[in-house]
């Protein structure tokens, strides 16, 4: 099943959708439209057409690195650890 990203339209203290998050569903489930934890508006982070794989393949980080991309995952209120690619090891919003 595939990831996808959302990203919150507005600044939240909310765990789940500050920021942006990742969330797994269905192929056939429709995109979310509000955040599942508070209710706030999200709207969909449509991944490049390049990074999307064969149905039920998982993005692989040495996909998002070939792609010239890099990949980070949230480790706290805006904070974010790279997980692929190039660039800084910690991303911090502070
Ligand atoms: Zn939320």
């Amino acid at each position: 099943m595939p990831f996808y990203e959302y990203t919150s339209t507005d600044e939240s203290d909310c765990p789940q959708c500050a920021g942006t998050f990742t969330i797994l569903q269905h192929i056939s489930d429709s995109a979310l439209s509000t955040c599942p934890c508070c209710g706030q508006p999200v709207r969909r982070v449509i991944s490049a057409p390049n990074l999307v794989g064969h149905p039920g393949d998982d993005l692989k980080p040495s996909k998002i690195e070939e792609a010239g991309f890099t990949q980070y995952r949230k480790i706290g209120k805006g904070v974010y650890e790279k997980s692929a690619g190039k660039g800084p090891g910690i991303i911090s919003a502070d």
